[in-house]
C-alpha cells in the first residue's frame, strides 16, 4: 500500500477572536492529525511559509481554513495593508476545499451583528444565502460553532482527505454531527419530558429550557454525544446551550427563555398545538423524585 502525503492547510484570519484556533490547540490527537496534515501557514504558530510568502507563490494546497467573518468592503479589513478581499480571492482559486471554522466564517457571527450589510459568513449571511461569495459555492463546508469543537474539524478533514464524498445540510454543515441536536444525549431529557425546571445555574436537577434559555431542542450540534474535552458540555454543568451552531448566533438575551404568552418556543419539527397539549399534561404529573436533589449531602 502506498504512504498518501499529509494533505496541505492554509489558515487565515478574518474577523475573529482566535476561539477557533484555540479549540483547534487543544485537540488531544495532534500527533495523529499532523502525521496526516501539514499546516503551511498559520498567523499564530511557526509554520513553513508566512503570509506573505504564500501569497507571492504559486503552489496549490488542499484546505484552505477561514476562521473569522469576512467583508467585501476592503476599508474594514486587511492584513499588512493588503485588502482581505484580495488575500482571500487570492487563496480560494488554490484551494480544494474551504473550509469556515466556527459560526463568524460560517455566518458572520458576533462580528456581523452591528453591521450585516457589510460583515458576513462565507457563503451565508446569517440565514440568508449570498455572504462573500454570492452564489453557493461548492467546495465551501461550514463547520459552525463558537467555537467549532475540535473533533468536528478534525473528523471533517480526514472524511474529505479519505474521500470527498461527504453529506452536508442547507447551511452546508456536515450532517454527520450536524443531524444532531443538543437535546440528544442531555441527561436532563427526563426533567424536560415532565416539564421540571432547573432551579438554578449549576445544579445538576431539572431541565434549562423553560427558564435558563436553554437552546438545546433547536440546535443542530452533536454536544452531548461527542463530549468536550471527553468530559463535559455546557447542559451536562448547569449551563444552557446557547444555540452557538446556528445561523442566528448570537441571539439577544442568552440564558433567557423567550416566551409568548408565558409559553416558550417549541421544540424544532413539533407542532405547537401538539407541544402545549403534551406538554400541560406532563406537568400536571408530580413526580417526587424529580423534585428532590439527585446527590441528597445530608442522608
Ligand atoms: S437542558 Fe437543554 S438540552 Fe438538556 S434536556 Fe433541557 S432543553 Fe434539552
Amino acid at each position: 500500500m502506498t504512504k498518501q502525503n499529509p494533505s496541505t492547510i492554509v489558515w487565515l484570519q478574518g474577523l475573529t477572536c482566535n476561539g477557533n484556533s484555540h479549540s483547534f490547540f487543544n485537540y488531544e490527537k495532534l500527533e495523529v492529525f499532523s502525521k496526516n496534515f501539514h499546516i503551511l501557514h498559520h498567523p499564530q504558530i511557526n509554520t513553513q511559509y508566512s503570509l506573505h510568502d504564500v501569497l507571492e507563490s504559486d503552489f496549490s494546497f488542499d484546505f484552505l481554513v477561514i476562521e473569522g467573518a469576512l467583508s467585501k468592503n476592503p476599508s474594514i479589513l486587511s492584513r499588512f495593508e493588503i485588502p482581505f478581499t484580495k488575500i482571500v480571492d487570492n487563496l480560494e482559486k488554490r484551494a480544494r476545499y474551504i473550509i469556515c471554522a466556527g459560526s463568524c466564517a460560517s455566518f458572520g457571527g458576533i462580528f456581523r451583528l452591528n453591521n450585516p450589510e457589510e460583515i458576513t459568513g462565507a457563503v451565508f449571511n446569517g440565514k440568508k444565502q449570498g455572504g462573500y461569495w454570492s452564489e453557493q459555492k461548492k467546495n465551501v463546508i461550514n463547520i459552525s460553532g463558537c467555537p467549532m469543537h475540535p473533533e468536528w474539524f478534525v473528523q471533517t478533514l480526514f472524511t474529505l482527505r479519505n474521500s470527498s464524498n461527504i453529506l452536508l445540510d442547507e447551511y452546508k454543515r456536515p450532517k454527520e454531527i450536524f443531524s444532531y441536536f443538543v437535546h440528544h444525549g442531555c441527561l436532563r431529557n427526563e426533567y424536560f419530558e415532565w416539564k421540571v425546571d432547573c432551579k438554578d445555574f449549576g445544579l445538576k436537577e431539572g431541565c434549562l429550557f423553560y427558564e435558563h434559555g436553554c437552546q438545546g431542542p433547536m440546535t443542530h450540534a452533536n454536544c452531548n454525544k461527542i463530549l468536550w474535552n471527553k468530559t463535559s458540555s455546557k447542559t451536562r454543568v448547569g449551563s444552557a446551550c446557547l444555540g452557538c451552531t446556528e445561523f442566528d448566533f448570537p441571539k439577544h438575551a442568552l440564558y433567557e427563555t423567550h416566551k409568548n404568552m408565558s409559553l416558550p418556543a417549541t421544540p424544532f419539527g413539533i407542532s405547537k398545538r401538539a407541544y402545549y397539549s403534551l406538554a400541560g399534561i406532563a406537568k400536571s404529573f408530580k413526580i417526587e423524585r424529580l423534585e428532590k436533589r439527585l446527590i441528597d449531602e445530608n442522608n
